[in-house]
This record gives structure tokens, C-alpha cells and sequence, in this order.
């Protein structure tokens, strides 16, 4: 069920037997010259629509800007600031328990908003008012990924490309695919960067000139689709398993000694 589309009347049963909701979450910033700005926008809130239809669980609105000042040297970047994209969330995630919701998956994109998203899920939960957990795509099918691809690139690269072209395939500019791979940083490893161990670079143009890191001519909206379907067969379970667990089980554990 997506919750913009809804009438109030038609969404009162939901809240009286469920209180589980997908929370979409992406970005609005440069993604190399071959794919659109709201790539991880589209991205989210493909898997979060798709997961809901599957379940019928509920998918709110997705939160298209995120944290990405990282970006900004390249035109059309739009963040937010870290403490005010938190509180944002937070008050946005919060206020959902005003209609019984008290378990969110941040359905994610965007890598930026990993730590932001934890601070909040951390804020809550220690407050006893709601579970939130973050969860990414890329992570629940990495082996798939490192075998579909040579070089998957965390930003721009051959996997984010593929979704998109499964996804939205006329906001994809394919005969821009090499183009992307020779002006941008194919090979990106953990070594990229670090002088002595420390990670000396900030932003995104210190690595790269087009923004974008992989190799995009591995990508094709075949292979998009496969690891859609099969990161979206997670996010079904793990909505299904959060949604079976008692809520005291999600809530802080006592103070160590109190424990019988
Ligand atoms: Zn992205």
C-alpha cells in the first residue's frame, strides 16, 4: 500500500492491525553524466513500492534529499545538512507512531545517509518509542554484486547503472556509458586515497573527474532486474521478520545486572 496515493478512510484498518512502515530514503546529486540526479531516489523507492505491493505492508513518501555535500562541486547536488536531515527524520519517524507505526525499514540509496539513518533508528529506539533499522540494497546481495561485475563501483558505477535502466530506462543516457567509465575512476578499492592509513580525501572530485567510479559498460537492465528481484526477496523477509517480533524484543535491554 503507498500511502500517497490513499484516502484517510481506506488506510484506519491498516494502522489498527499493523505497525510496520517503509520509510524510502535517497538523494538528489550528480551521478555521473549518464544517469539522473534522483538515482538513488528511484532506486529507494522502487525496492520500498515493489516490497509494500508484495507484502502489503505500508510505503510512505519517499525522502528524496539527503546528505551529499560531498557532491556538491557537480551542478544540480542538493543536500541537506547532516543535523538537520537527522531531525527532519527523526520528527518525520516519530510522528508515524501517532498512528500506531512503531517498526521502520529506511529503505535506503545513498551511503551518505547510512550514519545519519543509524543516529536516528539509535535515538528512538533508546527513547522506547520505535524501532527503525537502515537497510541497502547493495548489502543484503553483495556476493551477487561482485560476481555480476568486475568493477561495481560504489557511486555511479555498473550496479547503480543497471537499476536505473531496469527501473526508469529512458532516464539513462546508454551511449554515455563509456564516457562515464574513461572520465571517471574504474578501479576503487580501500587503498584509494589513503596516505598512511588515513583517508585523505573529502569529496568526490578528489577522486574523480565525472563523478562516478566503476565500469558503467558492464551495465545492462537485465542484469538490473535480477538483482532487483533478488534484493527485493530480502527486504520481504526482513519486513516479515520485523514485522513477527514482539516489540519488547526490539527495545533496549535492561542494564546488565538486572538481567535474570
Ligand atoms: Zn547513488
Amino acid at each position: 500500500m503507498y500511502l500517497g496515493d490513499t484516502a484517510w478512510p481506506d488506510l484506519e484498518q491498516y494502522f489498527q492491525q499493523e505497525s510496520l512502515a517503509l520509510v524510502p530514503v535517497g538523494s538528489t546529486e550528480q551521478h555521473g553524466p549518464h544517469l539522473p540526479e534522483a538515482t538513488d531516489a528511484i532506486i529507494a523507492e522502487g525496492f520500498a513500492r515493489e516490497a509494500a505491493r508484495r507484502t502489503g505492508y505500508l510505503c510512505t513518501p519517499t525522502i528524496d534529499i539527503g546528505v551529499s555535500p560531498h557532491h556538491r562541486q557537480f551542478y544540480g547536488t542538493t543536500w541537506a545538512d547532516a543535523p538537520a536531515f537527522r531531525t527532519y527524520v527523526e520528527s518525520i519517524t516519530r510522528n508515524l507512531t501517532e498512528h500506531g507505526i512503531d517498526r521502520v525499514i529506511y529503505v535506503n540509496a545513498h551511503g551518505g545517509n547510512v550514519e545519519h539513518l543509524r543516529e536516528v533508528g539509535r535515538r528512538l529506539r533508546d527513547d522506547n518509542e520505535l524501532y527503525a533499522i537502515e537497510w541497502m540494497w547493495d548489502e543484503s546481495i553483495r556476493e551477487r554484486i561482485e560476481a555480476a561485475f568486475d568493477s561495481p563501483g560504489p557511486h555511479g558505477g555498473p550496479k547503480e547503472t543497471s537499476l536505473v535502466w531496469h527501473l526508469e530506462p529512458e532516464l539513462v543516457h546508454t551511449d554515455r556509458l563509456e564516457q562515464a567509465r574513461d572520465g571517471g575512476l574504474v578501479e576503487f578499492g580501500g587503498d584509494t586515497g589513503r596516505v598512511h592509513g588515513a583517508r585523505t580525501f573529502y569529496d568526490s572530485i578528489d577522486n574523480t573527474d565525472n563523478g562516478v567510479l566503476g565500469d558503467q559498460t558492464d551495465a545492462s537492465a537485465g542484469v538490473g532486474a535480477e538483482l532487483f528481484a533478488a534484493a527485493c526477496d530480502h527486504l520481504v523477509e526482513l519486513s516479515e521478520w520485523l514485522a513477527a517480533r514482539p516489540f519488547d524484543a526490539l527495545m533496549p535491554e535492561s542494564h546488565v545486572s538486572e538481567r535474570s
